[in-house]
């Protein structure tokens, strides 16, 4: 019988945890219309938006001081400036 709760899930052959670092752990599936992606050995999970932009869904609890900027992983990281200099409302 098909369950519409159990998306299939594919494991990506290459694919990198972001979290543990080992290969072949993701699963990927659909689900509400966007990719999930999990992994099976650390249970890092995340989604990727319409754009493929990683999405986490939850934040590592491991109590480690992480700087502001991630080390470059085989994921790409979008940085923003922020411009203190933006325009304000005239009036
Ligand atoms: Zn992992």
């Amino acid at each position: 019988m098909n369950q519409p709760n159990e998306p299939v899930k594919r494991f990506i052959a290459g694919a990198v945890c972001p979290a543990c670092s080992r290969m072949d752990t993701i699963r990927m599936y659909q689900q509400d219309g966007m990719s999930h992606r999990e992994c099976v050995e650390c249970g890092y999970a995340d989604s990727l938006d319409e754009r493929g932009n990683s999405v986490p869904k939850e934040v590592p609890t491991r109590v480690t001081i992480q700087p502001s900027s991630k080390p470059a992983a085989t994921s790409h990281v979008a940085q923003f400036y922020p411009n203190p200099k933006l325009k304000k409302k005239d009036s």
